[in-house]
């Protein structure tokens, strides 16, 4: 996730590496690289703390149409098999979403691509879509959100929130986004929350990935060190389904085939704010074994 005064700046610096690039300094051909890169930013939102708004190139949720589909191979083209049709209705699982968007390219009068982030839900079940556009309940200001989990995490745990996250076979992408709520932006701490190194220190499990199968005993192990109540975060697509890697001789096909999981974080990879609105369901979970012992 990037500001705006980040690209700016990003954009003089790639100007100058343009400049001795056309000159035909052959030094510096890996930064002209670079300024390709530089040249096709992508700025994912504007104001990451007080706004909510994402750039409009941002792929983060998916509206479903009421129409009759046209092509009988609909389902083929979703590499994530998330798309399902019997040749009149659509069902669409938001778990396996991996926001590619050729679902909206080859039938745009069905599938709509959105820059809102998709809400994280507590049971899987609710991630599956027949039509219409996601509950924009979780579209608050990461700020304004960071604050009700503060306050949430001091009336139920009276401390703060520990963290101990696993990465089960992930790309590296939703660990991106994670790392990032601990940048100078998001700087999740001053909200009460911390990623801590033991399990048995953590509230909640942050597991992302497919779980793979060379993870799965480490995943169950941390699982049992850790105290109860122990909440599991699934995110991601690839957390919630398997994603783009699915059911194979080397994944899991997500982390509920290994672990009970509480909060399901859908995208490819979910944005440091939908992260932060799966950890707020989260302390309603603990919440509610509290008070269910
Ligand atoms: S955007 Fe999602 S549903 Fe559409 S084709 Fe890509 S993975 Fe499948
Ligand atoms: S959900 Fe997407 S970004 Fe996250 S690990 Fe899977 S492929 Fe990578």
């Amino acid at each position: 996730m990037i500001c705006e005064e980040i690209i700016m700046s990003h954009k003089k610096d790639a100007s100058g590496l343009r400049n001795s690039v056309d000159s035909g300094d052959s030094k510096h051909v890996q930064t002209k690289i670079m300024s390709d890169i530089m040249r096709d930013d992508v700025e994912t939102i504007k104001d990451p703390v007080n706004g909510y708004t994402n750039s409009q190139e941002f792929r983060g949720s998916i509206t479903l149409f009421d129409a009759i589909p046209h092509q009988d191979s609909l389902d083929k083209l979703c590499a994530a098999k998330a798309i399902e049709t019997d040749g009149r209705n659509v069902r669409l699982d938001l778990g396996k979403c991996i926001m590619c968007g050729r679902c909206q390219q080859a039938a745009p009068d069905i599938f709509l691509i959105g820059s809102i982030f998709e809400t994280p839900v507590k049971v899987r079940q609710d991630l599956i879509r027949l039509s219409g556009k996601l509950d924009s309940q979780g579209q608050k200001p990461y700020e304004q959100m960071g604050k009700e989990l503060k306050e949430k995490t001091s009336k139920i745990l009276r401390r703060s929130l520990a963290i101990r996250e696993v990465d089960a076979g992930s790309c590296n992408g939703c660990e991106v986004e994670i790392t990032a709520l601990n940048n100078a932006i998001y700087d999740i701490e001053r909200f009460g929350v911390h990623f801590v190194a033991s399990p048995r220190h953590a509230d909640v499990l942050l597991v992302t990935g497919p779980a793979s199968r060379n993870m799965e005993i480490a995943l169950r192990r941390t699982f049992e060190a850790m105290p109860d109540p122990r909440i599991v975060v699934a995110v991601g697509a690839c957390a919630c389904s398997g994603g783009i890697f699915g059911d194979t001789y080397a994944t899991t096909g997500g982390i509920d085939k290994v672990l009970p999981v509480d909060i399901y974080v859908p995208g490819c990879p979910p944005t440091p704010q939908a992260i932060l609105y799966g950890l707020l369901l989260a302390v309603d979970r603990i919440e509610a074994s509290k008070i269910n012992g």
